[in-house]
């Protein structure tokens, strides 16, 4: 009997085809971190194997392809190199919104090969990316946008972007091309996710078209975003673990002439790091199924696997680096980008703190609001 996680036969090969391309990408991931560039390459591989309008509605010339598939085709990827799954999954969520629910020609540039990204989180707005302070004001032909919007993954080869603003009547989401009036400001020097390139954009009087409006419905839907994050942490986990198991059974202690790996803490930790990394998985899958199900409380559910999927990535790259001691810490050991890359998902909406907040006053039934 197969899990009810499973990927189906239909869909198989859209994994199959990200797993013959990890090789590649895990080839050049520490390349990508100690140079900081983007994973162009690895992108435009994903696109040429079809995954990236695989991913959207059918109804717009997609596979319809299930959030199953998509997450176990992230963990892949994010095991691999996770600077090209974060980069690539900004752009599928960007590109699922604007395809959806905007103008036609969104699914052609995607199928032409176009790159997409998100701006919505605001300098003053920090994790509340949803809720946008920055005001566009009415003009002809639409609205116009003069603020910034920070941490933007890939929006050095983006095409277009998906870019929230407050208008008289709520948040609104605009595709915006990647024209004279956005200017990039190269702040991403940073600890770990180093390829995604995550900068300040600043957008100058820019208009944001009436007709290029995305006309979302529920900002609070199953997305590929809220529900990919998740899988983010649960492939630099997988790597973090691999990396440190396969330390542990060459390195031998000086003192015990043994490998560190027959140490009883380190078994104990092992042990530890397996249930919680399946526990994560099962989690975010079940999030999946949710969601794939169009059966309610998918999204509560993601926040849950994301913050149980952030703290168990950053849990496991410790031990991977008590694991390496020394030679552990070391550049040109694989160890320590495992833990820089851990940290990010905890730090990317909703943070974990947050998400610990919504949930437990979910739970505790409180009525005060502190995501406003
Ligand atoms: C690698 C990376 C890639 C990213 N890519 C993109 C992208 O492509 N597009 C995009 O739009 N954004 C992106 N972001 C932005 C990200 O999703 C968050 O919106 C942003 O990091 C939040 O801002 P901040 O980190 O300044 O945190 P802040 O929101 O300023 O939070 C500071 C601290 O306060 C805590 N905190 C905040 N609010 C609450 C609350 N209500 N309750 C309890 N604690 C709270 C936070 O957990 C954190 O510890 C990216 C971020 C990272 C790190």
């Amino acid at each position: 009997m197969t899990s009810p996680f499973a990927v189906s036969q239909g869909e198989q090969r859209f994994v199959d085809a990200a797993r013959d391309l990890a090789p590649q990408f895990a080839a050049a991931a520490d390349e990508h971190d100690r140079e900081a560039t983007l994973p162009i390459a690895n992108l435009t591989a994903l696109h040429k194997a079809g995954l990236d309008m695989a991913a959207m509605p059918v109804d717009r010339g997609g596979a319809g392809l299930s959030y199953q598939a998509l997450g176990e085709i992230l963990r892949i990827v994010g095991k691999a190199c996770p600077s090209t799954a974060c980069v690539w999954m900004m752009h599928l969520g960007a590109a699922q919104a604007l395809v959806t629910y905007g103008p036609p020609f969104y699914a052609d540039e995607l199928r032409d090969g176009k790159r997409f990204a998100n701006a919505l989180s605001e300098p003053t707005g920090g994790n509340l990316f949803l809720m946008p302070l920055q005001r566009a004001e009415p003009v002809a032909g639409g609205y116009e946008l003069d603020g910034a919007k920070r941490f933007v993954s890939g929006c050095e080869i983006a095409d277009h972007f998906l870019v929230n603003a407050l208008l008289d009547d709520g948040p609104g989401f605009f595709g915006v091309p990647s024209d004279d009036s956005v200017e990039m400001v190269p702040i991403w020097d940073s600890m770990g996710l180093r390829g995604t390139r995550s900068q300040l954009l600043n957008f100058r009087n820019t208009l944001l078209r009436q007709e290029n409006r995305c006309l979302i419905t529920d900002p609070l839907a199953p997305n590929i975003i809220a529900l990919g994050l998740p899988w983010l942490s649960i492939g630099v986990a997988e790597a973090a673990l691999d990396a440190l198991t396969e330390h542990a059974r060459k390195r031998v202690v000086p003192t015990t002439g043994k490998p560190v790996g027959d140490l009883q803490w380190v078994q104990f930790d092992a042990a530890d790091s397996h249930v919680k990394l399946l526990a994560a998985r099962t989690l975010a899958e079940r999030s999946l199924w949710l969601a794939d199900h169009n059966a309610p409380g998918a999204l509560e559910a993601a926040v849950e696997a994301k913050l149980y999927a952030n703290q168990v990535a950053k849990n496991i790259a410790e031990f991977g680096l008590r694991v390496g001691g020394g030679s552990g810490y070391l550049r040109s050991s694989p160890i320590q980008r495992h833990f820089r890359d851990a940290q990010a998902g905890a730090l990317m909406a909703f943070s974990v703190e947050v998400c610990r907040d919504m949930l437990g006053k979910r739970l505790m039934g409180s009525q005060t609001d502190t995501t406003q």
